[in-house]
């Protein structure tokens, strides 16, 4: 079985989305009238960058976009080149994109069973659009073609009448209810708190009847702040594929640029006990994987898998082998001394900046003052 090393999350930063969903936190963040679909690097050097040997192993990819990930043309070719590099791959797709599914069904089936499509199931947009048919059309093409699939559906309160039909049209279409996730509301990014008018209590009531571990899990550390030792930065980081920023975690310190002296090695380092955000609104893949190993989560492939009416999978058994393991199974877990180390630099770099926007303030403050005296 092939081992997890790290996991590397590839935000793409293209915005176009053939979809609008209300809740879309797209709306709330991003400059939608940004169309650029270019990346800083080609498919080959990012490749280069991420290979097994700069990496220490097999890692898993999570490719993901502010918009929808397939649009931009040249997406898969990053996906293609770190399948042959021998890595693990999750494309997160609103699964209407049929070109781009059609050009993945081609892709040869050993390369295919390390790959994963995460459908995520708009329903209501879909239905609106007429887009049902080839949503499933698109998520049969990948899963005949011998990839793994699941399916996510955003549980918007809007949609809570229609659960019932949805809950038949996935039996029928792919022998198992969808996964369900936990939305957050990113127009009040310094919290991130669940989107819904629902109490926690009958937010879990409601969306409960799908039976997904992906929710409960999700759910059960959901707005809390997560104060475990995080390796995010060693284990896992995020690259920004537009301008080729490589960081800790979504807000994290920068990582010596991947691109810059491509065979030199990369300067990992984990954030330790300061993690920047609210919450780890990403736990069911971050945490899962084991980033603070002292959380307890259940695994990866426990979130995603589902077993079918027919007995069939969700997961193909490669990509269920691979998503059932933790980091500190193939990597040396810091002991209490540079666990420290790690912290007291944290805190050091966090207290520089501070001082830095200090700093910039009172220059900014001091500008026009000057000015002012000046005249
Ligand atoms: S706890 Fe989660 S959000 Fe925080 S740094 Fe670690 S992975 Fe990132």
């Amino acid at each position: 079985m092939e081992k997890i090393r790290r996991f590397i999350c590839v935000i793409t930063q293209t915005n176009p989305c053939n979809l609008k969903c209300g809740y879309c936190f797209l709306q709330h963040q991003i400059p939608t009238k940004d169309n650029v679909l270019d990346f800083k690097v080609d498919a080959k050097t990012f490749r280069r960058a991420f290979s097994r040997e700069r990496l220490g192993g097999t890692c898993m990819f999570n490719f993901t976009a502010n918009g929808e990930t397939l649009i931009p043309p040249k997406l898969l070719d990053f996906v293609r080149e770190v399948l042959e590099e021998g890595h693990f791959c999750e494309i997160v797709t609103n699964a209407t994109v049929t070109k781009a599914f059609e050009k993945l069904a081609t892709f040869p089936e050993s390369l295919l069973s390390h790959l994963m499509l995460k459908c995520s199931f708009h329903y209501l947009e879909l239905k609106k659009r007429g887009l049902l048919e080839s949503f499933f059309a698109n998520v049969h093409r990948v899963r005949n073609a011998g990839a793994s699939i699941t399916v996510e559906l955003m549980p918007h309160d809007e949609i809570i009448p229609l659960i019932g039909e949805i809950q038949d049209r996935c039996i029928r279409e792919v022998g198992a209810f969808p996964h369900v996730t936990v939305a957050r509301d990113a127009s009040q990014p310094k919290t991130l708190p669940r989107l819904s008018c629902l109490s926690t209590d009958e937010y879990r009531r409601v969306w409960g009847v799908f039976d997904s571990k992906l929710f409960e899990y999700k759910l059960s550390v959901f707005e809390k702040p997560q104060r475990d030792f995080c390796y995010a930065g060693d284990w896992m980081m995020v690259m920004r594929l537009r301008t080729g920023l490589l960081s800790q975690c979504y807000r994290g310190y920068r990582i010596l640029d991947p691109f810059r002296d491509i065979d030199s090695p990369l300067d990992f380092k984990p954030i330790g006990n300061l993690c920047p955000e609210p919450h780890c609104f990403n736990a069911h893949a971050w945490l899962t994987f084991g980033c603070c190993p002292t959380a307890d989560a259940p695994y990866y492939d426990e979130v995603r898998n589902r077993v079918c009416v027919d007995g069939t999978e969700w997961l193909t058994p490669e990509c269920k082998a691979f998503f059932h393991q933790k980091f500190r199974e193939n990597n040396d877990e810091y002991g209490f001394l540079k666990k420290t180390v790690v912290n007291a630099e944290m805190s050091l770099r966090k207290f520089s900046n501070q001082h830095r926007t200090i700093q910039r303030i009172v220059r900014t403050i001091r500008h026009p003052l000057t000015n002012i005296r000046a005249k």
